[in-house]
Parts: C-alpha cells; sequence; structure tokens
C-alpha cells in the first residue's frame, strides 16, 4: 500500500489566504494587537479554524476574517507566502498551484496590488528553491467584489501574465453568476491565461452548466454537483474538464452531507478528469496527504485511483508542459507505475 505522507503529490486547488499557520496568526495578532490578542489559542483556533461541518458557506467565507487582516504587511504577505509553499514541501507537494485574490488579501491594509505581488513572489520564489517545489500562481477574482473588481483582477493578470499561470474566478455562484464575469474572463484568455471556475460547489448542476457555456473553463474548482448529472459529468469526460475535488472542504462547508456520498470516486471511475486538492490547508488543519488519506478511507480509493487522479492533476496542470513533464519523470514515476 502506498506510504501517502512519503510520495511525490500535485496540488492544484490552494488557496494562499486559507493556508495560514495558527501558530503564526497567533504571532501576527499578538504583534499588531487585533482584537484575537485577547483569545486563547484554542479560542483562536476556534475562530479561525473549520474542523467540523458549519452551517453554511458563507459561514466558512466569515472565518476567512483572521486571516485575510493577518496580511498587514508587505513584509507578512512575504513570510505568510514563504510559509505556504514551505508547508506545501514538507508535505512532499512536489508541483503546488497557489491561488490568491489580490483584492482580497490587499483590502485591509490597503497595500499596492502590485507591491503586494511583488513580496509574494519574493516570498514563493525563496521557498521554492530552498524546498524543492514548482509553484504556478493563479489569480482569483472574489465575485463577491463585483464585476468592477474582476476587471481590475483581470488587468492585474494581464501585467503579472509573466509570473501567473491562471486566473479563478471565487465566491458565491448564486449571487453572482458566471456570464456576469465574462468581460473579465475575456481579457485574460486574450494573453493566453487558462481558466478555473469555483462552480457547483453547494449548488446544483445547472450552475456548472451555466459556468461551462458562459466562461469555458480548463478546470472546475470542486463541482461537487457534476456527480448528481450523468449527462454533465459525461460533458466533462469529453470535453476533458478537470474537477478540482477537495473532500474535507465539502464536507465542513456541507457541500455535500458527508464523505460516504462524496461523489469523486464515481467520477474519476467513470473517466471524468479529477483530482484531488486540499482548498485550505490552514483553515480545515489538514494537508495534501490527509486528503488522499480520506479519499482512501473515506470515498473508497485504491492506490491505483490515487495515482490515476495524481495523472489528472499532472495533465490539467497550468505550468508550462515542458515543466511539468520534466517533473513528471523525475517524481512521479510511482503514478505512471500503479495508473498502468
Ligand atoms: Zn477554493
Amino acid at each position: 500500500m502506498l506510504d501517502i505522507p512519503s510520495i511525490a503529490k500535485v496540488e492544484l486547488h490552494r488557496h494562499l489566504e486559507g493556508s495560514l499557520r495558527l501558530a503564526t496568526v497567533r504571532e501576527i495578532v499578538d504583534q499588531l494587537q487585533l482584537p484575537e490578542a485577547a483569545l486563547s489559542l484554542a479560542q483562536l483556533a476556534a475562530r479561525a479554524q473549520v474542523l467540523e461541518p458549519m452551517e453554511s458557506l458563507d459561514a466558512v467565507l466569515g472565518a476567512f476574517d483572521v486571516f485575510q487582516r493577518c496580511f498587514a504587511s508587505l513584509e507578512l504577505v512575504e513570510r505568510l507566502a514563504f510559509e505556504a509553499v514551505q508547508d506545501a514541501g514538507r508535505d512532499h507537494v512536489r508541483l503546488l498551484e497557489l491561488r490568491f485574490s489580490p483584492d482580497f488579501m490587499t483590502r485591509t491594509a490597503n497595500l499596492a496590488w502590485d507591491e503586494a505581488m511583488a513580496a509574494l513572489l519574493r516570498g514563493v520564489r525563496r521557498a521554492e528553491a530552498e524546498c524543492d517545489v514548482a509553484v504556478g500562481l493563479i489569480a482569483i477574482a472574489s465575485r463577491g467584489y463585483g464585476l468592477q473588481s474582476a476587471l481590475q483582477t483581470a488587468d492585474f493578470a494581464v501585467r503579472w501574465r509573466r509570473e501567473l499561470v491562471g486566473f479563478d474566478l471565487a465566491d458565491n455562484e448564486v449571487r453572482y453568476a458566471s456570464a456576469e464575469f465574462a468581460p473579465a474572463v475575456a481579457r485574460v484568455r486574450a494573453v493566453g491565461l487558462p481558466l478555473t471556475v469555483h462552480s457547483g460547489e453547494s449548488t446544483g448542476p445547472e450552475h456548472v452548466l451555466d459556468t461551462l457555456d458562459a466562461l469555458a473553463p480548463q478546470r472546475i474548482g470542486h463541482g461537487v454537483a457534476v456527480g448528481r448529472d450523468a449527462d454533465l459529468a459525461e460533458r466533462m469526460r469529453r470535453e476533458r474538464v478537470t474537477i478540482e475535488a477537495c473532500p474535507t472542504s465539502n464536507v465542513r462547508t456541507c457541500a455535500v452531507p458527508s464523505f460516504a456520498e462524496h461523489p469523486a470516486r464515481r467520477l474519476l471511475r467513470a473517466g471524468v478528469p479529477l483530482a484531488l486538492c486540499s482548498d485550505d490547508p490552514g483553515l480545515f488543519a489538514i494537508t495534501l496527504s490527509d486528503e488522499l488519506a480520506v479519499a482512501r478511507r473515506e470515498l473508497g480509493f485504491t492506490d491505483s485511483d490515487l495515482a490515476r487522479a495524481t495523472l489528472n492533476a499532472l495533465a490539467a496542470s497550468f505550468l508550462p508542459a515542458a515543466q511539468v513533464k520534466a517533473l513528471q519523470k523525475r517524481h512521479f514515476g510511482w503514478a505512471e507505475a500503479l495508473a498502468r
């Protein structure tokens, strides 16, 4: 049986703003004398982490508030980015796609987006070299901030296109339909940046369908709803649209009632390209290894399913193809051997 912690892994869906270490959050809230400084470590954990299923996705987004306020200076942006990559490296993630929302990240401290990006890059590049992780960065437009912010984020992505590998649309798709953001997506598509969209997380298949029709993304974040519509699953399979499945996140945000009802294994075995991802390791207090272990223990993945999901992640990575090929050759012989 595979020793999950020690095998090389690929992460396609991880938010920088959801990757903060609790110990670092403690240090920052104390240093900055934020209101949470008065809390004990256990109280802070209860406030900043989601360890049990919560009532709604909005409640989880609310827990992000503490993390958001930790991005209080350029130095902290650099440090938090460094630590996020370092944690991935320690978990033997060898290809990491790390996403962040410039608007969300800079909002409380009113940091300039380009300066924050430069600081983030310093942290990422330093950790990449030290920790043997290849990192691709994805800029996120948060639907909740409206189209203006999304357009600004698209322009940011165009400016930084050489340092980014993709673009993402996140946040509540019931209140803010995918189609509304087509003008922002058109701008990044024009410079060749690929697209992933949070869709079908705690919503129905019709939202994923709308997303595919309106934005034609290469990947769908979560896509739990695809499990409830065979025609949609078949379309995803045929069009090679990859699902970034995040089982623990989906259970904790109540996007699925239980692990047993998570559709990941069924979709994977039906030939839908599906990768396993962690979403927010800091928020959920998990690693990507934990997600693979959950897939095996709770979702019934065999080692060969884990290998298949890993090869799917490599195939759907937004990093340059030659770089992915080299990484695959160097680190992922285990997956090729098992998937045969
Ligand atoms: Zn996400």
